[in-house]
């Protein structure tokens, strides 16, 4: 049995995504700008996909700019509004458990001379709300908070915050709460999505930018994306993200309360069976994460315990963690916990492909695995 548990690094291809795009590949290589029939072929399948995309986020066609992943809407979000409103004023806000395509966006904003204040979360990753309503000013531009965190789940208070911002652009990186939190009322000004983590391609994403809000050119050159992004569409990877969007919202709660249930069912078999744990995530967390302190052990000999018995899990974020292990989760920390706790923390993600029966089997090996680290360690 292959047990796959690390959904929030990326999912597997939906197959009706990989045909659209093959069938994309071969019969629509027409440049979607061309004038004749075949351009107009792959102009058409393009529109159709941002409406698909559009209508997922509650927003109209001209609002959607494709990008090349959710890194890229993150900096062409940040990045534009600082540029854009810096005669407005120079602040940006942010938290301190931000994915590294807004910490380290910002990093680069603050060497350009904007003062970026980050504001701080409590045990299990809830942002501190007064603090952010405290730093909000007349001189804030810009308050990026991502819609759930990645690490633990977090679902975050975006349209709490749209309420307090001010006169501050609200951006939101949702690119772990797309498809598993409904984003349509969230009332952010911009959203950025991407496409490989609900079955969609790798290397595709998109934000949303709210009619009325001033964004300079990312790329310049031939005016796609209505000037915003030059270059010539992905059309197969805009189609495969469009099919994929339309499966995962076809069917968005029966995906969400798979993904519960199969997480509800790990969670209590985890709370029944293994001793001294601490659970990172929140109760009221999204569907699609767990994250768990097993005590005494290393996060990163369990995952590799695990692997030997094809069941994949993560211990912090892939995309951004380093590949060689170094260096501690900066949401666990931020969250305040000890070394010791983030050292045995084991992240598990889920799609709505993951069953009770899996969860079985992963219970069953994780509860060996754990034992005998910790009998090897000498741990009480
Ligand atoms: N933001 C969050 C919260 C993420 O979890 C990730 C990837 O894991 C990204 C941004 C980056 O997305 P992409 O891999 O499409 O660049």
């Amino acid at each position: 049995m292959l047990v796959y548990l690390d959904n929030s690094a990326t999912t597997r291809q939906y197959d009706e995504v990989t045909e659209t795009m093959m069938r994309a590949m071969e019969n629509y290589y027409g440049n979607p700008s061309s004038l004749h029939t075949l351009g107009y072929e792959s102009e058409k399948i393009v529109k159709n996909a941002r409406r698909i995309i559009a209508r997922s986020l509650g927003a109209s066609d001209d609002e959607i700019i494709f990008t090349s992943c959710g890194t890229e809407s993150d900096n062409t979000a940040l990045y534009g509004i600082a540029h854009s409103r810096r005669r407005q004023g120079n602040k940006i806000i942010t938290s301190r458990v931000e994915h590294p395509a807004v910490l380290e966006a910002c990093k680069v904003l603050e060497k350009e001379g904007f003062q970026v204040e980050y504001i701080g979360v409590d045990s299990k990753c809830r942002l501190d709300m007064d603090a952010l309503q405290a730093a909000i000013d007349e001189n804030t531009i810009l308050v990026s908070v991502m819609n759930v965190n990645n690490e633990t789940g977090t679902i975050m208070p975006i349209t709490e915050i749209s309420k307090i911002k001010k006169n501050a652009v609200l951006h939101t990186d949702a690119v772990q709460g797309y498809g598993k939190v409904d984003l349509k009322n969230c009332r952010a000004d911009m959203i950025s999505v991407s496409a490989h983590k609900i079955h969609g391609p790798k290397g595709m994403g998109a934000l949303y930018v709210r009619k009325g809000i001033n964004l300079p050119a990312y790329l310049s050159g031939g005016g796609q994306e209505r000037g915003y992004r030059s270059g010539t569409e992905n059309v197969p990877g805009i189609v495969g993200f469009g099919k994929a969007v339309e499966l995962a919202f076809g069917d968005f709660q029966g995906r969400v309360s798979a993904m519960g249930k199969a997480r509800k069912y790990l969670l209590d078999g985890i709370c029944d069976g293994i001793k001294d744990v601490i659970i990172n995530s929140p109760e009221d967390g999204a569907a699609s994460v767990l994250n768990v302190s097993f005590l005494g052990t290393r996060g990163e000999v369990l995952l590799h315990t695990l692997e030997q018995d094809r069941i994949f899990v993560s211990t912090g974020s892939a995309c951004s963690s380093n590949k060689k292990g170094k260096g501690q989760s900066h949401v666990l920390t931020a969250m305040g916990l000890k070394p010791k706790e983030i050292e045995g923390a084991i992240r598990f993600s889920f799609s709505e492909f993951n069953t009770v029966k899996e969860m079985d089997y992963v219970l069953d090996r994780l509860e060996s695995a754990v034992s005998r680290f910790r009998r090897l360690g000498s741990f009480r």
